[in-house]
């Protein structure tokens, strides 16, 4: 019998089991505010992480970084009906610049109230939309293609850490161009990036496709998303993108002059990843010894704990040590300088052992006196953790196979993971369900951890649409998207009996 790091599985209690990994892996905490999180140094540089490899693949498209401010006129949102609408339930604002004492507490001061509302931002359309109609005059200002890191306040009242956050951190790209097809190209594209970001650096097999009306943002024309599957069957939306036609440009006013020389609206875009991606890497990734990070967005991927005795000897452990980190160093992963830790921390080398397993680093490798003496190592690899007979499986090799292994190492462990999720979800979508009684039997009898079912449907839309939502909603059950490599729909709708038009996800979804 094997004795996990945790004190809780993925089997017995999943929720308990995700909230366990944030804590014992050290990635974030509770904050005074309800739904607010700290993040945590091994949280933040995964996201750190994120951050980089996406930012690499949103310049490499053409976009440029800038910087739009943290407080929105509320009159911005009104000028566009149907997205006020959208984000009025969670909007944070702002009504005071000033407080005073009054019967020994601070209230906001009557005399400073602002003359207009400042909504927290919950996204930026409206403010960006503002600046692209400053800087859009003619068709020869177009495209221009835009992103920004940084926080946005949704107040949600069902909150989860990094999956649903009150506050949570993201990139927000916004484009505008001179035409539909142009502007569609680039809603597709960017949700490509986000497909092949998520599969390639964070591991994470995702289904890339269309939403169905209901699931649109506030405002879009057409909403794209990637859906990854976690360990419990249900379905993360990690990544949208919205072709937005011109609902914002005929609300903020971004007009150009054509190459004719007449007036039209610019087509506008955009599209979000956010810190729930790490949740989502949580949920993909994890076993019952904590979190399992892919080498690509590990902050460390190798971590090097000298067994220190406080003893004479330290100081050369300590010295063959660092030559190991500075070797590892010199090597390249996936394009990149491998990134070895080493712990020098005052605490006991097998706490420290646990600690990085749990936090899910790559590769630990632990080295005491005696390795020392004969050139070796002892290497812990994390998606390897356990010999069959239950045992711990460290392996004592000579330092310099170790350090010829660890950059295929690292590409092993990442290729393992993506693997392992790959074939998880790809055995658990069923295509084969005909009526809706049949999704009734799946759902019922799917046990704990239901996977995902293709059906077919007719795309019913308005009130027809609402009922079937209703529908599967008495089913905890939700419409993901309309997978882009979906098969040609053939038969009828489950939902309407009507002859079917493609084929969409259903599934039970955080
Ligand atoms: P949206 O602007 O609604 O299309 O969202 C853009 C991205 O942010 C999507 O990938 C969502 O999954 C993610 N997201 C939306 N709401 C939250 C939230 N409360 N906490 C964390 N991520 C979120």
């Amino acid at each position: 019998m094997i004795k996990h790091a945790l004190n809780v599985t993925r089997e017995g209690d999943f929720a308990q089991w995700y909230q366990t990994v944030i804590t014992e892996a050290d990635m974030a905490e509770e904050s005074g505010v309800r739904g607010c999180m700290v993040i945590r140094p091994w949280g933040y540089g995964i996201w750190e992480r994120i951050q980089r490899l996406l930012d690499d693949r949103i310049k490499a498209t053409g976009h440029e970084n800038c910087y739009f401010p943290l407080f929105i006129p509320l009159s911005y949102f009104e000028k566009e009906a149907e997205h006020v609408d959208g984000f009025a339930k969670e909007m944070a604002v702002v009504t005071h610049h000033r407080l005073i004492h009054k019967d020994g507490k601070m209230i906001p001061d009557p005399e400073a109230k602002l003359e207009e509302p400042l909504v927290v931002r919950p996204t930026s359309e409206t403010v960006i939309g503002a600046a692209f109609s400053r800087w859009v005059q003619s068709w020869r200002d177009l495209p221009v293609l835009i992103n920004q890191w940084a926080n946005v306040v949704r107040w949600e009242m069902r909150t989860r850490m990094f999956l649903r956050t009150a506050e949570f951190l993201w990139q927000e790209g916004h484009t505008a161009h001179a035409s539909v097809a142009e502007a569609r190209e680039e809603t597709m594209k960017m949700l490509e990036v986000y497909r092949s970001f998520a599969e390639e650096c964070v591991a994470m097999p995702v289904v890339a496709g269309e939403k169905p009306e209901n699931e649109r943002f506030p405002g879009a024309v057409s909403t794209y998303s990637i859906e990854a599957m976690m360990q419990d069957g249900k379905a993360l939306q990690a990544g949208t993108s919205h072709f937005l036609g011109t609902t914002f440009s005929s609300a903020q006013d971004i007009k150009f002059q054509n190459s004719e020389g007449q007036q039209e609206l610019a087509q506008t875009t955009s599209w979000g990843m956010s810190t729930r991606m790490i949740g989502g890497l949580i949920m993909t990734h994890g076993d019952d010894d904590g979190l399992r990070v892919p080498p690509r967005i590990a902050p460390w991927q190798v971590a090097i704990v000298p067994m220190l005795r406080d003893n004479d000897e330290d100081a050369a452990l300590i010295d063959y040590c660092k030559t190991i980190q500075q070797a590892l160093a010199k090597q390249y992963a996936f394009g990149e300088p491998v990134r070895a830790l080493l712990d020098l921390r005052a605490i006991k080398a097998v706490t420290k052992r646990w600690g990085w397993i749990k936090k899910g680093c790559p590769i630990v490798v632990e080295v005491g006196g005696r390795d020392m003496a004969g050139g070796n190592v002892s290497v812990t690899v994390r998606t390897d953790l356990y010999k069959e007979d239950g045992k711990l499986n460290s392996a004592i090799v000579a330092q310099d196979a170790f350090l010829a292994d660890a950059v295929g190492t690292l590409e092993n462990v990442q290729k393992a993971l993506f693997d392992q999720a790959k074939a998880r979800a790809d055995a658990n979508i069923v295509r084969d369900v005909t009526d809706f009684a049949g999704l009734e039997s799946y759902f019922e009898k799917a046990g704990k951890f239901p996977g995902w079912v293709e059906v077919e449907w007719a795309k019913p839309s308005g009130a027809d649409l609402d009922k079937v939502v209703e529908r599967l909603k008495a089913l905890k059950l939700t419409f993901r998207n309309v997978p882009n490599d979906a098969a040609p729909a053939t038969g009828i709708c489950i939902f309407t009996g009507a002859p079917a038009v493609e084929r969409i996800l259903v599934a039970r979804a955080y």
